[in-house]
């Protein structure tokens, strides 16, 4: 972004009194700058979801890319008009510092280099997105968040549910408890992959298993739809296809305990199809069904109020939304000590379910 820009924001939300709330109507108009990202990683997701969703963003522009595979870089950059001065490898990525269109760097590689790239992008004083699971470990996930705050940049990860208006409702009830008290949730994502490819999600060093890359949705909806932290877990791993699930998990299912006495029951699996948030309460209940796919996301409640405000791209609402937070100077909606809470609670699920014991969570 533009620095007289930025300071101009700055400056003038000082001069007038107020702080600039994105899509209120004394800012309305005042936007009219795009940051430029710049995805690393042009595997299926950048491919076939974000690239597309960037062209459907008011604040943003795809301006840059990362990749090692020089094959897929003339594509890139006749379909979205990027020049060569703005493609990069995994070595040359440190240059992005001196590249004034880009503002963002956009971590989409496997889960376990998140870390590496998104320290990368960071020290070369560009703003990080980062996609979820945030890393393989919480050690990992600070790493990231200490490179972003020494380097002064924003760090948002790419949890696109809490961006989605339905499932905003259910984290607002975690409050309003519109219901009652909340007594038990029931968080399922699951799809039947019939011939899993043999790629980095059965890595377990390149980040792979089935809880991190499903499950974080279901962990992340138990929190959010609480607005609770877990204080103990329990969790059993198993899979139907050891010949193909040799070092990470096929099935997980976990079971977490709030402060509060509310229990969660989580489930993810890549052999099962499976798309439910269930919150039952004293007075009531609410689901989402599907709750975590990329569209489509709706639910209902006991006394018959539908949740079914439509979206039309909640990739380019998340990325939206987080380029407000950069033009605005304002904070993320979700931060990396969002992502972090989630990892330090996987690790504890592999446990529990490698130990076959409840783990405290304090
Ligand atoms: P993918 O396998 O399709 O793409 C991964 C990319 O990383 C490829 O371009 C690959 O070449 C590159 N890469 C760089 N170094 C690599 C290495 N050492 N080994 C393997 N690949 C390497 O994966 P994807 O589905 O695009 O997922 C990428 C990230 O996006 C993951 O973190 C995943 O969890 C996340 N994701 C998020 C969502 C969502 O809804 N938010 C959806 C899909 C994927």
């Amino acid at each position: 972004m533009n620095l007289n820009r930025r300071a101009f924001i700055k400056n003038s939300s000082l001069l007038l009194g107020y702080s600039l709330f994105p899509y209120s109507n004394l800012y309305s108009g005042a936007v009219s700058k795009q940051i430029g990202v710049c995805l690393v990683g042009l595997g299926n997701y950048s491919t076939s979801v974000l690239a597309p969703a960037l062209q459907l963003t008011k604040y943003c522009k795809l301006t840059g890319i990362v990749t090692g595979s020089p094959s897929k870089i003339p594509k890139w950059q006749e379909q979205y008009d990027i020049p060569d001065k703005n493609v990069y490898n995994y070595d040359s990525m440190h240059e992005i510092a001196n590249n004034p269109d880009i503002d963002v760097i956009y971590i989409v590689v496997p889960t376990g280099l998140h870390a590496k790239y998104a320290i990368r992008a960071a020290n070369a004083g560009k703003h990080v997105w980062c996609e979820k699971p945030m890393a393989k470990t919480e050690a990992e996930c600070k790493a990231i968040i200490q490179a972003c705050s020494k380097n002064k940049v924003k760090l948002a990860i790419g949890y696109r549910m809490q961006h989605e208006p339905n499932t905003q409702t259910i984290m607002k009830w975690a409050t309003t408890k519109p219901y009652g008290k909340i007594k038990t949730v029931r968080a399922e994502i699951g799809y039947h992959v019939r011939d899993p490819k043999r790629s980095w999600r059965l890595d377990a060093q390149l980040g792979g298993g089935t809880m991190y890359d499903l499950g974080v949705y279901a962990l992340n909806a138990s929190r959010y739809s609480t607005g609770e932290e877990p204080i103990s877990v329990a969790a059993k791993q198993m899979t139907t296809r050891p010949d193909i699930f040799t070092e990470t998990d096929e099935t997980t299912h976990f079971t977490l305990e709030f402060p509060s006495g509310i229990v969660a029951h989580g489930k993810t699996s890549v052999g099962k199809s499976m798309h439910e948030l269930y919150v039952d309460c004293q007075k009531g209940w609410y689901t989402l069904a599907p709750f975590s796919m990329y569209s489509g996301v709706q639910g209902k409640a006991s006394d018959g109020t539908l949740l079914n405000i439509p979206i039309q791209n909640q990739q380019a609402r998340q990325m939206d939304d987080d380029a407000l937070a950069i033009l605005n100077d304002t904070a993320v909606l979700v931060p990396g000590e969002e992502g972090m809470k989630d990892i330090k609670i996987v690790e504890a699920i592999y446990k529990a379910a490698r130990l076959g014991k409840t783990l405290s969570l304090s």
